[in-house]
């Protein structure tokens, strides 16, 4: 692993939501041995220190951010606090996301508003806010943390699916938008990453007694965040366009394009239905 020298993080400055736990939290500690200076944001106070305590071990002096990023005047306040501290971000981390489970019909409409508010506006959100003085710097990375689900589409997921589909479009979409002022812009998609995040999903319908499996299956399968937060430094690194991160991530990737139609077939296995979020 590189550290300190890499002329693309020492000094510069990352905002990262979601910084309180799993990527959000290994980013910041892979960003902290690269030298750059943190922000980092998340909704939660209490688990936002214990990252900040961490990244202290290792040197860093964090700024801290409580902010819920689905709440715009929440955002705004906060991007304007960073503003008056710093000209523009040279990278911004838009991680922050939640997970919801469960068949279409049975899935409470508040689920989805949870899902899309979290998990889309607050991308739109992040983008927004730190986009503009990124593009008038000139320069600067801006990722966002999407899923597999962002190109696959299972059953039970529709509404995790929906909301990560809508953050690769955005991004693809704004990528090329901001190649014209020098900002680079990346998607993230992960695979199955041992956090919390299906210990704090929503479920609904059969997916409800499920979610104890799901947890242990994600536990067992035990692929540690840190292989996400290397992925964020390669795609700032080479200006990645997408970066699948865990091996069913890229499975799924190449199969969704090289052969959609035994995609279709394999997604109502079993093993796939497994495979959140
Ligand atoms: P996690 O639950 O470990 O961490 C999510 C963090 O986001 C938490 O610290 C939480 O407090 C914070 N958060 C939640 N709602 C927030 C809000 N409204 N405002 C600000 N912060 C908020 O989950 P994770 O697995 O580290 O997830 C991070 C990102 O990775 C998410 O976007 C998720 O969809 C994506 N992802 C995760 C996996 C996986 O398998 N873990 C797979 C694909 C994509």
């Amino acid at each position: 692993m590189s550290n300190k020298n890499n002329y693309r993080f020492q000094n510069k400055t990352a905002l990262i939501t979601g910084a309180g736990s799993g990527i959000g939290r290994a980013t910041a500690l892979r960003f902290a041995e690269l030298g750059a200076q943190l922000i980092l944001c998340d909704i939660n106070k209490a688990s936002l220190a214990e990252t900040a305590a961490l990244v202290t071990e290792r040197g860093g002096r964090p700024e801290l951010e409580q902010a819920d990023v689905s709440d715009w005047d929440d955002m705004q306040r906060m991007a304007g606090r960073v503003h008056k501290r710093h000209e523009a971000l040279d990278i911004v981390v838009n991680n922050a996301g939640v997970a919801t489970a469960g068949d279409f019909l049975s899935t409470p409409i508040d689920n989805w508003h949870w899902v899309l508010g979290i998990n889309v506006m607050g991308v739109v959100h992040g983008c927004k806010l730190f986009g503009q003085r990124m593009a008038d710097s000139k320069r600067g990375h801006i990722v966002n943390i999407a899923s597999a689900a962002g190109y696959y589409a299972a059953p039970d997921m529709s509404c995790y699916s929906a909301s990560k589909h809508a953050v690769m479009g955005l991004t693809e979409s704004l990528r090329i938008e901001m190649a014209a002022f020098g900002v680079g812009v990346s998607a993230i998609c992960p695979g199955v990453i041992n956090t919390n995040i299906v210990k704090v999903m929503r479920t609904s319908g059969h997916m409800t007694e499920a979610q104890g499996r799901i947890s242990s299956f994600y536990s067992r399968r035990n692929y540690g965040p840190e292989l996400v937060a290397e992925a964020v430094v390669s795609a700032i690194e080479g200006n990645r366009a997408v970066v699948p991160v865990s091996p069913e991530a890229w499975a799924l990737y190449a199969a969704k394009r090289l052969a959609p139609e035994v995609m279709d077939k394999m997604q109502s296995t079993k093993f796939f239905r497994k495979l959140m979020p």
